[in-house]
């Protein structure tokens, strides 16, 4: 864990030069986590993705399980930890 605050890097393409998020695209600490560490070009490619996993499932985004279906993909995707923590740092 050697995460500099000046040497950041999208933990997906690994740039460090690329255009980060500057708004959180999930709520929580998911959401924050996601715009701290990920750039918007991968954000963007997530986006593809998860738009054909709703339709292809026909995903409704009010259910719960099927938000948190998405979730677990979305964790996949960016190589994030599955499980919800509270308070870290
Ligand atoms: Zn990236």
């Amino acid at each position: 864990m050697a995460a500099s605050e000046n040497a950041w890097t999208c933990r997906r393409c690994g740039r460090s030069d690329a255009p980060r998020l500057d708004w959180e695209p999930w709520p929580g600490d998911l959401g924050r986590e996601v715009r701290e560490t990920v750039c918007s070009s991968c954000w963007n490619e997530w986006m593809t993705i998860q738009t054909r996993i709703l339709n292809e499932y026909r995903v409704n985004v009010l259910h719960p399980d099927h938000v948190r279906a998405v979730r677990e993909q979305m964790c996949r995707f960016f190589d994030l930890p599955l499980e919800e923590k509270s308070s870290e740092q």
